[in-house]
């Protein structure tokens, strides 16, 4: 069932997400929930945190985004991100690489609103899936700094926390108005 995306100003996104303990019938119909909210909205990612649920799990599918290509390797190979969507990650771990880049992002809870963000280059992820079995790759490209945000939601950190001082300064009074409307 399609969702609505809590948006800026809600508390539930600054909250750190709970640790999941037991995959369940209710944690699997919350991940397809979410995915089914993410591909309504055309969004690359979406945080159980967006959902109003403050837990350790996010999807991703990044398939779609064409012009903005992925990298992703499992155990040192290089495979098709596409072969491996839709991404369902609960307890993600992450290691990132020193080099960083900078990228335009964008954020579902946060219409309209789009900045330079900077991310580590490659990620490592340690995660599980629904499952329970463990998933471990690294990404880089789109997928890396699609992982990066999301992991980011998950313990309650937002996208504009990352912006340089001047795009928040010039962004302001979009956010004030976005949290003013959004206030539960
Ligand atoms: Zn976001």
């Amino acid at each position: 069932m399609i969702q609505e995306i809590v948006k800026y100003g809600n508390p539930v996104l600054r909250a750190k997400g709970k640790k999941v303990e037991k995959i369940d019938d209710e944690l699997r119909a919350l991940a397809a929930d979410m995915l089914e909210t993410m591909y309504d909205a055309s969004g690359v990612g979406l945080a159980a945190q967006q959902i109003g649920r403050a837990l350790q799990l996010t999807v991703i599918d990044v398939s779609d985004a064409e012009n903005r290509p992925s990298r992703m390797w499992i155990g040192g190979e290089e495979v098709d991100p596409k072969e491996h969507m839709p991404l369902i990650l609960i307890n993600p771990e992450l290691e990132l690489s020193s080099e960083q880049e900078a990228g335009n992002e964008g954020c579902l809870s946060f219409p309209e609103v789009t900045a330079e963000i900077s991310r580590s280059t490659t990620v490592k992820v340690n995660a599980k899936d629904l499952e329970g079995n463990p998933i471990e790759f690294e990404a880089a490209g789109l997928l890396g700094r699609v992982v990066q945000h999301e992991a980011d939601h998950l313990n309650g950190i937002l996208f504009i926390d990352r912006m340089s001082s001047a795009t928040k300064v010039s962004l302001a009074g979009k956010l004030k108005r976005l949290a003013a409307e959004s206030k539960p």
